[in-house]
């Protein structure tokens, strides 16, 4: 079942007297519980495409369909709440409240949207311990190495049971270690409770973990590839390359 549709997606932005094409006509799909990775060189989109699928921004021109819900037919209170409840972010930089504690970081969603953290302490616990950060959670993020951080900022994602998780290169601030671990966490997260995500990287051994890659290019869609069969960090290499990205 389709949880995500990109139909015609264009974005424009005006820079005085140019206009810069960040998308152009992007139609993609993404299914419950697929675990999907956009891939493409600097500038070429992919951070705007993230932003317009989570309704962060608003395209120049087509629809993005998320959940059931058209974005462009909600009100901004409206979207508001979808951002809220059915979309959790992953950043590069984290983006983590510095004066929070790790825990106090994972349960600020929850709290931003009216609810009790402690009604929720059994999933938080769950999470904390999804994430290797039981013996942490005190901590606040600068007694955190990088890659602790970011396993705060995906319990952090979860924790409101979005239907989408969008992931901005997760994995772009961190060496190829704390990269594997953030990688197989978000692979657990698809496998064992299904979740839907959608990652953005230009690191080919990040995206060896999705099922699907659909490759960007100067804000088109070049083509996509499946991993269902498996797929290597090296396949991936030889199509960026014949897709002469
Ligand atoms: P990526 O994440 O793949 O590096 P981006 O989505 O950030 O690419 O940017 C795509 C293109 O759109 C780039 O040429 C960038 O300069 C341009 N762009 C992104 N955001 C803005 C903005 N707010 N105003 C003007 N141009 C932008
Ligand atoms: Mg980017």
């Amino acid at each position: 079942m389709a949880l995500l549709q990109a139909e015609s997606v264009s974005k424009r932005y005006q820079m005085g007297e140019t206009t810069v094409n960040a998308l152009t006509d992007v139609a993609m799909t993404v299914d419950s519980g697929e675990f999907v990775a956009v891939m493409g060189p600097s500038g070429s989109g992919k951070s705007t495409l993230l932003h317009v699928l989570g309704g962060i921004d608003k395209p120049s021109s087509g629809e993005v369909v998320l959940a059931g819900q058209r974005l462009s037919t909600l009100s901004d209170k409206q979207l508001t709440l979808t951002r809220r409840r059915q979309v959790g972010f992953i950043f590069q930089t984290f983006n983590l409240l510095p004066t929070l504690s790790a825990e106090e970081n994972i349960t600020l969603p929850l709290s931003i949207d009216g609810r009790s953290p402690k009604k929720y302490q059994a999933n938080v616990d769950y999470l904390l311990e999804m994430v290797r950060l039981e013996d942490r959670r005190h901590h606040k993020p600068d007694q955190l190495s990088g890659g602790e951080q970011q396993r705060v900022a995906i319990a952090r994602a979860l924790v409101t049971e979005p239907a989408i998780v969008l992931a901005d290169e997760a994995t772009g601030n961190l060496d190829s270690q704390a990269g594997e671990e953030v990688m197989h966490i978000l692979r657990h997260a698809c496998q064992e409770r299904g979740q839907t995500i959608v990652m953005v990287t230009h690191d080919a051994r990040a995206s060896s973990h999705a099922d699907r890659i659909v490759f960007l290019k100067d804000g088109r869609i070049a083509g996509e590839t499946s991993l269902k069969s498996g797929g290597s960090a090296g396949t991936i290499m030889q199509r960026l390359e014949e897709l002469e990205i």
